[in-house]
């Protein structure tokens, strides 16, 4: 039997990590044979969850087709955010909570999307679904995934199963929720010495508005102040990027875990359409988003809205 290889998209966060590696140990205990990998480097917030539970990092890959036919992809669907050459082989599943796009196959899949907060939380029913027991260190990055990605149930994209689900697989991992889950989040925040180009890169993901290509990076911080004193640094660099590899309008997201508002800085252009999307005046080429920390409900439909109508 070939191996399916799992994975989630590119500039991996914790959601990508944890639920690849939590779907390839639930497809392995259920007779198929599958390996968690993973497009890039895991983040610091990533490393400290892997490291916490002592579960190795995925190998890391940048092509797949030259070492098997089917693929399951988690945490994405978009074309543009997964594997390069995800034409040339078969999708056979797509556990993910975000806007269906960019996707199609030529064979009928497992296609599982829910509208919730976390890959990881959907995965939770498909292990009860299995009859399968989450392992403590699976249900530790699990839970990492959701505190990840819900900002500790702050964000608006988290439901109330997101938080049910966290808190029973904070007692199987056996931490305790609150304690653990600022550690997490505060060890994804240390970017002093991430150089700009890493700044960028830690999670973005470029994304199609009508005509516009519109290239969105996010970092979470607990003072963006330490970020600002590069603005300048970083908008050379967010213009490079744009030159580059073809995006119109760079979005930097810089948002305070602490506080639940965003800073963007904007690079490109139409600029006109930040300030449209969210009614506010770009001064100095950055703007405050109070209440924003998502980029998937709070940013991309929003831009999507002014961009491609
Ligand atoms: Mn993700
Ligand atoms: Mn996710």
């Amino acid at each position: 039997m070939s191996t399916l290889l799992v994975f989630g998209h590119q500039n991996p966060d914790t959601d990508t990590i944890s639920s690849a590696i939590a779907y390839a140990y639930l497809l392995n205990r259920t007779g198929k044979q599958a390996e968690a990998v993973a497009l890039g480097e895991p983040n610091e917030e990533t490393k400290f969850a892997l490291n916490y539970f002592q579960v190795d990092a995925p190998r890391i890959v940048s092509t797949v087709s030259n070492e098997v036919k089917q693929v399951a992809l988690v945490d994405h669907n978009e074309l543009q955010q997964s594997v390069s050459d995800l034409k040339e082989v078969e999708v056979t599943a797509v556990i993910d909570h975000h806007r269906i796009a960019n996707f199609e196959t030529a064979n009928p899949l497992l296609y599982r999307a829910e509208p919730v907060g976390c890959t990881a939380t959907i995965l939770y029913k498909l292990f009860s679904e299995e009859r399968v027991t989450i392992p403590k260190e699976i249900a530790g990055l699990m839970l990492s995934a959701i505190i990840s990605d819900t900002l500790l149930f702050k964000s608006p994209t988290c439901t109330p199963l997101d938080v049910q689900v966290a808190k029973e697989l904070a007692v199987i991992a056996d931490v305790e929720l609150e304690v653990y889950g600022l550690s997490l989040l505060k060890a994804g925040t240390n970017l002093g010495d991430k150089s700009v180009q890493e700044l960028l890169n830690l999670d973005a993901k470029t994304f199609p508005m009508g005509q516009t290509s519109v290239r969105i990076a996010q970092v979470n911080t607990v003072d963006e102040a330490e970020l600002l004193v590069r603005q300048q640094e970083l908008e050379d660099a967010m213009l490079k990027e744009n030159a580059d590899n073809g995006y119109d309008l760079f979005v930097l997201v810089i948002t305070n875990i602490l506080t639940s508002a965003s800073v963007v800085v904007v690079a490109g252009e139409p600029k006109e359409a930040i300030e449209q999307a969210f009614n506010v005046t770009l001064t100095n080429h950055t703007a405050t988003l109070e209440g924003v920390v998502s980029r998937k409900k709070q940013v991309v439909p929003q831009l999507t809205a002014v961009l491609a109508k």
